[in-house]
């Protein structure tokens, strides 16, 4: 079903307003720079958390979390998000989603399933290679925003600001649209590299 990196079993800080659990899904199709998951990049790495145990996890939660947020990664890389998705709607928690929006068309299979949507841009959409390090990435995170701005889902647009996105007056420029968007962007402090058996996204199932 999904492949999942890591699991954090409680958080007030991943999906705003509520208590959340985070599955942080495996794989992600771009190599931002800055990126503190890279643990989490390889699609081909084996899982560490079964589908079935974080179900078992979310049956002994009910009552006390609001949501359940994919992250990453890139959790609209994995084919089983929806199926995903669709299951913990049918548990009567909310779902919530982390994406820097490289594929629109799975993103817009999953927007009926979400309850808010959190998409990292990472520059203006003419100068992503810079981050992503792949070619026509602004194409795919522009018509992300796009879906995700339609939806009426409740969202929130938000970058990461590093030293590229300083530059050349990037962040200005970022800034300038989302605010023509009439939305806010909300500025994320660069992390830390942080060392995988370290990182909150293998915590254990408690
Ligand atoms: S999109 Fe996110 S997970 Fe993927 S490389 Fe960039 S920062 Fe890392």
């Amino acid at each position: 079903m999904l492949t999942i990196g890591g699991l954090t079993p409680f958080t007030t800080i991943d999906y705003p307003g509520k208590l959340a659990a985070v599955v942080f899904c495996q794989g992600c199709p771009w190599r931002c720079r800055y990126c503190h998951n890279r643990q989490l990049l390889e699609s081909g790495t084996a899982g560490v958390i079964e589908w079935k145990m974080v179900l078992a996890l979310l049956e002994q939660r009910r009552g006390l979390l609001d949501g359940v947020v994919f992250s990453g990664g890139e959790p609209t890389l994995q084919p089983g998000l929806p199926q995903a998705l669709a299951e913990v709607r049918q548990m009567g928690f909310l779902t919530g989603l982390h994406t820097a929006g490289p594929l629109p068309e799975r993103l817009a299979a999953c927007l009926p399933l979400l309850d808010w949507v959190g998409m990292d841009l990472k520059a203006p959409f003419d100068c992503y290679d810079t981050i992503t390090a792949v070619p026509g990435s602004g194409k795919a995170a522009e018509h992300s925003a796009e879906l995700v701005r339609q939806s009426g889902l409740p969202h929130q647009f938000r970058t990461t600001v590093d030293l590229s996105l300083q530059a050349e007056g990037r962040l200005e420029n970022l800034q300038q649209l989302v605010a023509g968007w009439g939305e806010p962007l909300v500025l994320q402090e660069l992390q830390t590299v942080t060392a995988p058996a370290a990182h909150p996204a293998v915590a254990l199932v408690s």
